[in-house]
Formats: structure tokens, C-alpha cells, sequence
């Protein structure tokens, strides 16, 4: 088989020189033969030297590339990728007796761009932000059943809302293996309720996992107010935690429902939890010194690059109203998870909020994602989740 072949520009093979798997349309200087949509492509200096090989789509970025070496991407390839993910994950302590909810493949992450795996417990949910992932899924599905055997009771597929409209796949949410009637996962030794099928993402913001153990050491004994809480995954550990009560904010009414029914799973029928499906910017007009314990988790504020400076508004003024408004000694858990903004502008946004309200701030920690949600040195934008724990006199 003849794999077409891409000439990049002249200094536009710098950044993949870099090992950055991203090629942008406006880097191609020429293509050589007809490449598929999804198909595999050799990638090539203006001076014919071979950079790597990946999967072409037409849109901005054109290739992805899945290796720098000249190898064939075949079966082999594959398992080796997603086994090397696996056994990093089993190295690392990952999966183990409390937590049976991670994410197997994070993408770039894990040297394959396009490609997301989350397993919750026996169901693996597999999420193709590329054409090139999708047409191979059958090839993922055989290797999860092997390194998984009797433990993989489904494969859950949940495409239809990241891979591009224009090519109108249809039925790009569906099982293509099995069917699991478990849908209780364990994260840290507490229990959760997942609709893979109708959540969002992939059903559970996994990413927040050590995030909110170190939640739950800071709750004893706390009045706790959890905004944009989804499934209430911060609720459950504020309320393990030992706190006086906890307030679950989203404007979603399914959050709420699902917050709740995760409240009674993990400590049954308790009246110091409460949930409000109302919007987050109402309710936080009306907090001022009611809560010793806030977290603020927004979806994505940007999606792209030329809407970063509206999104670090937005950023500022959530941040502004909860650092003015937090009980003296408060301690505030804020966090951004567009991929756009770097961990610098978004401490800058929470500096200029702080700065707003003229309370002094002190940093406490840094967050970012778990060892799951690997960020790869050369791809700097699989670092999306950054955290701040702030302290509020
Ligand atoms: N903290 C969550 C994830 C949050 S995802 C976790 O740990 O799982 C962001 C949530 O914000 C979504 O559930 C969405 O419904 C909610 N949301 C979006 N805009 C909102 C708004 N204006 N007010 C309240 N909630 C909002």
C-alpha cells in the first residue's frame, strides 16, 4: 500500500522536530497521493527527511501524529500503545482495591492523540476526537477484551459529540461490546453513580479525583458550598470529610438529581447536605460570610484561542465574588479546565480577583491533574486542568 507522503513547509517542521504531534493545514507545503480522511500519512521536510507518521482529517489540524519513528501502524502498534498506558497505570498504583474508575488513555498524553479510554469498573467508554481513532475501534475493542478479559463486561462508544459533524456519522453512541448492569463506581473508597450513556464527557469528571481527597482534609467541622457541582463529586468528599454542612450548586436539574442520589448511595437519608439547581452567578451574589470552605469548577470558559480574554474576565469576576464573600480564614478551591488558558493566566485571573477585593490571599497549593491524565512534556496543551487552594484572612 502506497502511503501518501506530506511536505511540510520550510521551518514548519520545527515543532514536530519537537515531538509535538500537532500539524496544522497552514504548515503543508505539498501532498503527495490522495490521503483519506482518517487515513495514515508519512510526514516529510522540505528537505524529504522522514518526521513521522499519523492520521490525516481535513480541518486545522491536519495530522496527528502517532510516531516519530518509521513503523507501521498496525495491530502491533496499537496493543503496544495501549499496553504500555495500562501498565503505566498498574505501576503507578492507579487501579487499585478503593478506586476502580481511571482513565486508561488520555489522549497525547498517552501517545495517541484523538483517542480517550475510561473504564468505570467493568465498562470501558471509548471517546474518538478523530476520524482516524474512530475507524479502528474495532482493533481497540479486541485489545481491551485482552488485557481485560472476564473484568471487561462492555465497551461503551461515546463519539457522536467530538468527532467532527461534517462527516455525519451516524450511531456514534452505542455498545460495540456487551452491557454492564453496574453502573456504581468506586473512587477513593466512596461510591458513585454513573450514566456513561447520557453524562457528560465520558459520564464522570474523573480528573478531579486527588483534587477532592485533598478537599475532604480541609472540610471538618466546615460550613462547605460546592459550585457547578455535577454528579457532586466535591459534595461527597466534603461531607466524608467530616463538614458541618454542604450546599451543591448547579443549574443543571440531572446534576442535582445525580448529586443527591450520590449523597444517599455513600451516607443514606442525611440532612446536612442540600442542593440548589440555580444558576451559579445568582447564588453567589448572596453568600457574604456564610461559608468557611468554597470550590468553584466551571466548564470550560474557552474553547478557543480568541476567546481567552472574555474567559479570564469570566474567570476574574466568579473568583471575585467568592474571595470577597468567604468567611475570614476561608479557604477557597478554584479551578479552570479550558485548555486554552495556562496555568499563569489563570493564577492571574485569580490575583486580579483577589486584588479586586483587597482581602489578603495566600496560595496553599497548586493543582493539576492526576497521574491518569498524563500531560506530555512536548504537547504543553495536555496540561488543561489547573487548581488553586487559596487561603482567605
Ligand atoms: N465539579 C464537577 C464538574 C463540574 S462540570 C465534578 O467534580 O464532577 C461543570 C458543571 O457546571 C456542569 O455540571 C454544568 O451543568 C454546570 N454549569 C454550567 N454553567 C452553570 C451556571 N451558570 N450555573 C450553575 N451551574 C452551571
Amino acid at each position: 500500500m502506497n502511503i501518501p507522503k506530506i511536505v511540510l513547509k520550510s521551518g514548519k517542521d520545527q515543532s514536530v522536530r519537537r515531538l509535538h504531534p500537532w500539524v496544522f493545514s497552514g504548515a503543508i507545503k505539498k501532498i503527495y497521493g490522495i490521503p483519506s480522511e482518517g487515513g495514515i500519512v508519512n510526514v516529510y521536510d522540505n528537505k524529504d527527511e522522514f518526521l513521522g507518521t499519523g492520521h490525516y482529517q481535513d480541518g486545522t489540524i491536519a495530522i496527528r501524529i502517532l510516531s516519530f519513528k518509521e513503523e507501521t501502524i498496525d495491530f502491533n502498534f496499537w496493543n503496544k500503545r495501549i499496553n504500555n498506558a495500562y501498565n503505566y497505570r498498574k505501576n503507578l498504583n492507579i487501579i487499585n482495591s478503593n478506586t476502580n474508575v481511571y482513565r486508561l488513555i488520555h489522549a497525547e498524553g498517552d501517545e495517541l492523540p484523538g483517542l480517550i479510554i475510561d473504564i468505570y469498573y467493568d465498562t470501558a467508554v471509548i471517546q474518538c476526537h478523530s476520524l482516524g481513532m474512530y475507524q479502528n475501534i474495532e482493533t481497540f475493542a479486541d485489545i481491551l477484551k485482552n488485557i481485560f478479559s472476564d473484568n471487561l463486561k462492555a465497551i461503551y462508544l461515546k463519539s457522536q459529540s467530538t468527532l467532527p459533524s461534517k462527516y455525519k456519522i451516524e450511531n456514534a453512541d452505542r455498545y460495540i461490546f456487551g452491557k454492564s448492569n453496574e453502573n456504581i463506581v468506586l473512587e477513593n473508597n466512596l461510591k458513585f453513580n454513573i450514566n456513561w450513556e447520557e453524562g457528560q464527557k465520558t459520564g464522570f469528571f474523573i480528573d478531579q479525583r486527588d483534587n477532592r481527597l485533598l478537599l475532604s482534609k480541609y472540610c471538618k467541622n466546615k460550613d462547605v458550598l460546592n459550585v457547578f457541582g455535577y454528579t457532586g463529586g466535591f459534595s461527597v468528599y466534603a461531607v466524608h470529610g467530616g463538614a458541618n454542612i454542604v450546599h451543591s450548586v448547579d443549574s443543571s436539574k440531572k446534576a442535582i438529581e445525580l448529586t443527591d442520589k450520590n449523597i444517599e448511595l455513600n451516607f443514606g437519608k442525611i440532612d446536612n447536605h442540600k442542593s440548589f439547581s440555580v444558576d451559579a452567578f445568582d447564588f453567589l451574589q448572596e453568600i457574604e460570610n456564610k461559608y468557611d470552605v468554597i470550590i468553584l469548577d466551571p466548564p470550560a470558559f474557552a474553547k478557543h484561542n480568541d476567546v481567552i480574554h472574555n474567559a479570564l474576565q469570566g474567570y476574574k469576576r466568579l473568583n471575585a465574588q467568592a474571595i470577597s464573600q468567604i468567611k475570614p480564614g476561608g479557604i477557597l478551591f478554584t479551578f479552570s479546565c479550558s485548555q486554552v488558558v495556562s496555568p499563569e493566566m489563570f493564577r492571574r485571573s485569580v490575583f486580579a480577583a483577589s486584588a479586586n477585593t483587597g482581602r489578603s490571599v495566600k496560595i496553599l497549593h497548586q493543582l493539576s491533574q492526576p497521574l491518569d491524565h498524563p500531560i506530555n512534556i512536548y504537547h504543553p496543551e495536555s496540561e488543561y486542568l489547573k487548581g488553586l487552594v487559596v487561603h482567605v484572612e
